[in-house]
């Protein structure tokens, strides 16, 4: 594996570059060359990868948790549950499948191709690049590189993608694990870390992959999009967006009001699947507000800015974004923030309009906005009048709320009576639906989204007795035989 340095960097020995030039070209014309010369691959080749990434998790666990402390202040909790124990997962997953997925996929025939082989053999996508952002840094560059390193078929040549993984610049500290460590552990001619800002994306992105899996804001995305598009480029993005919470008056408040809190400043609010803002009655957020107060002070103390387990602004730049969102409505909790510190205090915000900036945009940060709705009628409306989002919750003790709500809504994930567990699911598919993203990852789901589904008939070259059926001159006895021999009513499984 090699990694391109930014400008200043130690440069990797076989990407050296003249100033002007093309910092990735070579790089990536030898990953290229690597994959197309068919280098013959055992089958083992992605399990011994995989294997490495699981040692790498395991022998750095300490560097990691540090890493993601200097990023974000996270707990060491956070980081084992959502990123470590999440990589981990995945690895494990697919050491124990990849012979099950890799194998071709029989399908169902019908009568006129009883006796051929049909199947699906899952190609591998040659160079892919994945580009993740700076919230979970560990999670989402790993867990979708899981997914490129086991995919493809069974034999060799060529046997697996070769991923190029751009971190996010903006969680520094991870980046240089991922640059420096992660390196050691993965077989050097199959694989590059590349570092950058946009600038750098932006240089990288002229050259022609053969996948990219973005993850990161729907305003980047569209610029990966159309960057794509110059290649016809298949790409998958993994987005963010305003993620609804709908809060029956049938529902126990404290249990509702420690869930959302947890889940809302889970990671500081800096989770692309937070619950963004709340719609309940007026008289529910009468009792949802100082059950939220009680939640607030249990998970963080009295002083949640010396609580160890809350987090902090990744940047400058987003915290007075975030700052500028507290003015919106009237504050009933928390409200206050420390630029010296990148702190802003787990905030609830009532009186909020459908107009205020904080509803327009998603708030990545631990402010939660309660809008009022008279229905749950008003509620659906309320959520069916914006742009579908990535996940949509609801809180209820009725079944017949629930169903309603899933019934007449769409998102990339909806969750009844609780919050992101869902993400510790491989079972479970991850995705955006229209402006919250498109393809999906996570087990399985990960694997297929890698690889190019290729439908696959072999035939006999004798038997050309049976084919003559098909053949012109046309006549109506041939037509109803050959129309019934492809019916669908005749399809099987062998
Ligand atoms: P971002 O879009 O700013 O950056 C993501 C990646 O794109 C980074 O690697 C970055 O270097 C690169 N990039 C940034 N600007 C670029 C440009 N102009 N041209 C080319 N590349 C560019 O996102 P972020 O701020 O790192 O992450 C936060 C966003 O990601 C939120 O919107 C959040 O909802 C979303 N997100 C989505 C998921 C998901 O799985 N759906 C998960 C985490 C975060």
């Amino acid at each position: 594996m090699s990694g391109i340095k930014r400008p200043g960097l130690a440069k990797d020995p076989g990407s050296e570059s003249t100033p002007g030039m093309d910092p990735f070209a070579d790089t990536l014309q030898r990953l290229r060359e690597a994959f197309v010369s068919g280098r013959t691959r055992p089958a083992e080749f992605r399990a011994a990868q995989l294997k490495g990434l699981s040692r790498f998790l395991r022998e750095n666990k300490q560097l990691l948790q540090e890493a993601l402390a200097q990023d974000l202040h996270k707990a060491a909790f956070q980081s084992d549950v959502s990123e470590l124990i999440i990589c981990q997962n995945e690895v494990d997953l697919a050491l124990r499948n990849l012979h099950t997925w890799m194998k071709d996929e029989p399908v169902a025939k019908n009568l006129i191709t009883q006796l051929d082989s049909v199947f699906i053999r899952r190609e591998p996508f040659g160079l892919v690049l994945i580009l993740s952002p700076w919230n979970y840094p560990l999670n989402l560059s790993l867990v979708p590189l899981v997914g490129a390193l086991a995919a493809g078929e069974r034999t060799p040549p060529p046997s697996c993608p070769l991923p190029v993984l751009k971190p996010s610049e903006i969680s520094k500290s991870t980046e240089k694990v991922l640059a420096e460590v992660l390196p050691r552990y993965l077989d050097q001619s199959c694989f590059a870390v590349v570092l950058g800002g946009p600038e750098e994306t932006g240089q990288l992105l002229e050259h022609e992959f053969d996948y990219i899996f973005f993850t990161g804001t729907p305003h980047v995305g569209k610029t990966i999009m159309a960057a794509a598009a110059k290649h016809l480029t298949p790409v998958t993005l993994e987005l963010g967006g305003k993620n609804p919470c709908y809060v029956d008056d049938d529902c126990n408040p404290q249990t509702v009001a420690n869930r959302l809190a947890f889940f809302r400043y889970y990671n500081t609010g800096q989770t692309c699947t937070a619950p963004d803002y709340v719609l309940c009655s007026p008289e529910m957020q009468a009792r949802l507000v100082p059950a939220l107060q009680s939640a607030i002070t249990r998970f963080y103390g009295d002083d949640p800015q010396s609580s160890p387990n809350l987090g902090r602004i990744i940047s400058q730049k987003h915290f007075q974004r975030l700052r500028g969102l507290l003015s919106c409505g009237r504050v009933v909790i928390g409200g206050q923030s420390d630029e010296s510190d990148l702190y802003i205090a787990p905030t609830v915000l009532v009186d909020v309009k459908e107009t205020d900036p904080v509803m327009q945009e998603e708030i990545f940060g631990p402010i939660l906005p309660i809008m009022n709705v008279r229905s749950l009628d008003q509620a659906i409306d309320f959520i069916n009048r914006r742009e579908k989002p990535l996940a949509l919750y609801a809180f209820s003790n009725r079944s017949q709320v629930m169903n309603q709500m899933l019934d007449r809504t769409s998102s990339g994930n909806f969750v009844g009576n609780e919050g992101f567990t869902y993400m510790t699911l491989t079972s479970l598919p991850f995705g955006g639906v229209g402006k919250s993203g498109m393809g999906r990852h996570h087990g399985k789901f990960s694997f297929d989204t890698f690889s190019h589904h290729r439908a696959c008939l072999l035939s006999y070259s004798g038997l050309e007795m049976l084919k003559n059926i098909r053949y012109p001159p046309y006549s109506d006895c041939r037509q109803k035989l050959f129309t019934w021999a492809v019916g669908s009513h005749r399809c099987t499984l062998l």
